[in-house]
């Protein structure tokens, strides 16, 4: 007998591995349908919102509204929330396709690209990754030091990440304090020696990918003065992609202003450089210096290149943070590209090679890499549905369309599912952390930790 999937009588039944952007606009493109959906959103973290939670910086709270979306997501029949469960180790994906009949990866591009330079690892180097996901209380760094002891610090990498890890660094401990900014953060912070942060690009000002208000905030700062080693001068080629842009004209003007700066007497500064790529981190068993090599451009308007020109300056400097993008990570028995580590996928629909994996789907940024703002996945994850939906005569049905043995399957490991219902108390619980403290919400930095707020 054949089944009709999405029929009252047997609902469509999704998955969906990682309850970020994408993840829940995936789960809203599917409750807009007129098919009767079940769809389970899986999370490695017993909290759900991904990098909104994780990532966005604490001193942006508008950013983190958009969890009301998600809550009414979350809210509607048919929607179940498996945190604390990775896919790939305590579930195979294979066990999915059992329960489900179509998987949706939607599990975000968790670690950083390598600079591939010598002294990469020494003591004092980070990941902005790391950085991050410290000062937001992500149980992953939780237990990562950072050693504020310097005065210099370096950022390679001129994107909003970058301009976020700056930021917090120039900040004064009050513009932090009434944030949601992980306490262990905040107390390091308040100790920091850092007085210079230096952000390095390898192009010019003009190829800068800061969006405009989050350069301008640097003008903005308590304490810290915004300034440009060097003149901002742009090339004809450079002038050519400024004209073509509002973006860039925003940006060059906010630059401008920030070269006539005077950091004298302030007591942080912030110095953007361009044309700068790292060659060597140094130091005698730590930190000490970032050698730098000088690069001109080279290329048509909108595809211009760092070319290196062999002539090396050198920057005393403690701490170096490195932003250069980010990757996903290989989940077993999925396709996954290692040149620009993502899911292979037309529109969405996971391949391997030339072939469609049937029931396979990918969003967010597994699905297109590390680029955009959280309102980007939105349109992306459409289109994966989109596809999904496109599929559904010729989706084998799961063999068993039931989400309780998977839960019993999961118990029986001695793990904790944490349920929407759950998170809610976690929620609450964070918040009157918070308020006691004088903050939107203490966060529970390690898994124990959240999960001993549901034993309260
Ligand atoms: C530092 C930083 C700051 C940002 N700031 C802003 C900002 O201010 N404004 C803005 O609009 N955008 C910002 N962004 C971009 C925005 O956060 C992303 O566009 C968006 O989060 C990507 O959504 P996603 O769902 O693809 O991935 P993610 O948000 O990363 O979600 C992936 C989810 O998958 C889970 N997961 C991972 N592996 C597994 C597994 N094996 N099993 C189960 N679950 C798993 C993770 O725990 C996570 O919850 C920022 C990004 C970063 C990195």
């Amino acid at each position: 007998m054949s089944v009709s999937l999405g029929e009252p009588s047997r609902p469509l039944r999704v998955a969906i591995v990682g309850s970020g952007p994408s993840g829940f606009y995936a789960a809203e493109a599917l409750q807009k349908t007129d098919l009767a959906v079940q769809i389970d959103v899986f999370d490695r973290l017993p909290t759900p919102f991904g990098l909104v939670r994780g990532g966005v910086a604490p001193d942006h709270p508008k950013i983190k509204n958009v969890t009301r979306v998600y809550e009414k997501i979350a809210s509607r029949d048919g929607f179940g929330f498996f945190g604390n469960v990775t896919i790939g180790r305590d579930v195979p994906i294979e066990m999915l396709r059992e329960y489900y009949d179509a998987t949706i990866l939607c599990y975000g591009a968790e670690t950083d690209r390598r600079l591939g330079i010598p002294g990469e690892d020494l003591p004092g180097s980070h990941t902005a990754t790391a950085f991050v996901g410290w000062y937001n209380g992500h149980p992953d760094y939780r237990e990562h030091e950072f050693d504020l002891s310097a005065e210099v610090a370096a950022v390679v990498g001129q994107g909003n990440v970058a301009a976020d890890v700056a930021r917090i660094l120039a900040k004064s401990v009050d513009e932090l304090r009434a944030t949601d900014i992980a306490a262990h953060a905040l107390d390091a912070l308040a100790e920091s020696r850092v007085r210079e942060v230096h952000v390095i690009g390898r192009r010019g000002p003009a190829q800068a990918k800061f969006t405009p208000p989050e350069l301008r905030e640097f003008g903005r700062l308590e304490s810290c003065v915004a300034t440009v080693e060097g003149a901002i001068e742009l090339s004809p080629t450079s002038a050519a992609e400024v004209e073509g842009s509002k973006d860039l004209q925003k940006n060059i003007a906010t630059l401008e202003g920030y070269a006539a700066n005077d950091a004298a007497g302030a007591s942080r500064e912030v110095r953007f450089r361009f044309l700068e790529s790292p060659v060597a981190i140094e130091g005698d068993g730590r930190v000490e210096r970032l050698v730098l090599e000088r690069n001109r451009l080279e290329g048509d308007a909108g595809r211009q290149r760092a070319v290196p020109t062999g002539e090396h300056v050198t920057l005393d400097c403690g701490l170096v943070f490195r932003s250069i993008g980010y990757r996903g990570i290989a989940l077993p028995g999925v396709p996954f590209d290692d040149r620009w580590g993502g899911i292979p996928n037309t529109a969405g629909r996971v391949t391997d090679g030339d072939t469609v994996v049937p029931g396979l789907y990918a969003a967010g940024w597994i699905k297109r890499g590390p680029s955009g703002v959280v309102g980007t996945n939105k349109p992306d994850a459409v289109e994966t549905v989109r596809c999904l939906l496109e599929d559904l005569p010729t989706l084998t049905p799961c063999a068993t369309p039931d989400s309780a043995p998977l839960a019993r399957h999961l118990a029986s490991r001695g793990l904790r599912v944490v349920s929407y219902d759950d998170w809610r108390r976690i929620d609450a619980a964070e918040i009157a952390r918070g308020t006691a403290a004088g903050k939107p919400r203490e966060k529970g930095t390690s898994v124990d930790e959240l999960l001993g707020f549901l034993d309260a």
